[in-house]
């Protein structure tokens, strides 16, 4: 039987490192970053100075199409008030993001559905980019 999920409160802030603020200042506009290498041309994420493919410093933030599939998910029912759907997202560039499946059905989220890119914002304020299911 289906049902209706709604919002779970956020109050986990994400860990900020060093030359993250940019991603964080794009997620508030409504905008996903992924770094690119501009050596190999490949996208990664999580953000990091050196290409994980290849070593180069020569990389840049880029607006990513906020378009993907879930390649793998569960719907975490214990330890907190609400379900929710912690799920790995690959995007069109390539990289798998760590994320929630977010304002649809719980149990109807599969392997392989297309999704798109949404903000959801933290008890303090930080936006955080999550994904909801998309007919594409
Ligand atoms: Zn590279």
């Amino acid at each position: 039987m289906s049902k209706n999920f709604k919002d779970r409160e956020i109050n986990v802030e994400p860990a900020m490192n060093i030359g993250d603020e940019p991603y964080f200042a794009a997620a508030a506009e409504g905008r996903l970053l992924l770094k690119k290498c501009q050596d190999c041309g490949r996208h990664h994420h999580y953000p990091r100075g050196i290409c994980p493919f290849c070593f180069s410093s020569a990389v840049q933030w880029t607006d990513a199409a906020g378009k993907g599939s879930i390649y793998s998910c569960t719907v975490v029912r214990k330890g907190g008030s609400e379900p929710f759907c912690l799920a790995y997202v690959e995007l069109d560039e390539g990289p798998r993001m760590l994320t929630n499946i977010v304002d649809c059905d719980l149990d109807a989220v599969r392997i392989g559905q297309p999704v798109q890119v949404t903000f959801k914002k933290t008890v303090r304020g930080t936006s955080l980019p999550m994904f909801t299911p998309t007919d594409r």
